[in-house]
């Protein structure tokens, strides 16, 4: 008799990151795998990183491996009048769940405010013609970005899906209820994990069953008691275990149901 593993969603990892290169995908995905963890969503965050990432989950769609396309605020350089066609070209492709990552970042600013809240908008216009979710990166922006996807949400047309999710979540309390309420979900990262994240943690017991997902962000951010060194996807079960213990119920069901939402998210028939 084998224990079963609770299986497991990555919702948000970085598969082409050269940090993760030295082994080759193949095996952070079998060690994800072994982990628990049965799907993996690989994040672009630029037009190559987007096409790199639609590789990686056609190359390992039986890995359970799929794919979000779309262009960070950290990585504007090149954004220009093309770039939302070539990203809705990208965005057909059938191994793509969600435009992302997406947002503001006001903490590292490498683009102007203006500038990212141009292409933020142009690509919340190309998820919605493409009938996707989307995946949001808010860093330093919290107004901001409140304000542009609380207005989006309002012009949303009804649907029991998901809107989006906001990746790597660092609101508070309050701010989770207004997306979660807006029709977003929040996916905690392993930042949660960390001792002094008080918020993060009070956000984590907050959150109703329907309402969250998991993710790794690996390369960057791994959980305790790896944090400091790589991230890979498979530490998501750390961060798993983590929220089970915050919020008193069994790790079973709490892999149940992030993997029934991020289902529900990404539009997959079952978890
Ligand atoms: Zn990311």
């Amino acid at each position: 008799l084998t224990h079963a593993l609770p299986a497991l969603v990555d919702t948000h990892c970085h598969l082409d990151a050269p940090q993760l290169a030295d082994d080759g995908p193949a095996a952070v995905i079998a060690r994800a795998h072994a982990a628990g963890v049965a799907r993996l969503v690989t994040i672009g965050t630029d037009l190559d990183t987007s096409r790199a990432a639609v590789g990686l989950a056609a190359a390992h769609a039986a890995d359970g491996v799929w794919a979000t396309v779309g262009v960070d605020p950290n990585d504007l350089d090149a954004w220009d009048a093309s770039s939302p066609a070539a990203l809705a070209e990208l965005a057909a492709s059938e191994r793509v769940v969600a435009v992302g990552e997406i947002g503001l970042d006001y903490h590292w600013l490498r683009a102007t405010p203006e500038v990212q809240r141009a292409a933020f908008l142009a690509q919340l216009d190309v998820a919605r013609a493409a009938g996707l979710p989307v995946v949001i990166h808010s860093r330093d922006a919290d107004q901001d970005t409140a304000a542009i996807l609380l207005a989006w949400s309002a012009s949303a047309p009804a649907t029991a899906r998901p809107l989006g999710v906001m990746h790597c979540f660092a609101g508070d309390v309050g701010l989770a209820q207004r997306y979660v309420a807006a029709g977003f979900i929040i996916s905690l990262a392993g930042t949660v994990t960390y001792p002094r994240n008080q918020r993060a943690q009070d956000v984590a017991r907050w959150l109703p069953r329907d309402a969250y997902v998991l993710e790794t962000d690996a390369p960057y951010l791994a959980p305790v008691p790896h944090r400091g060194q790589r991230n890979e996807p498979a530490f998501v079960a750390e961060t798993a275990a983590f929220v089970a213990a915050l919020r008193g119920e069994p790790l079973d069901a709490v892999a149940a149901d992030t993997s029934a939402n991020a289902a529900r998210l990404f539009g997959w028939n079952a978890a």
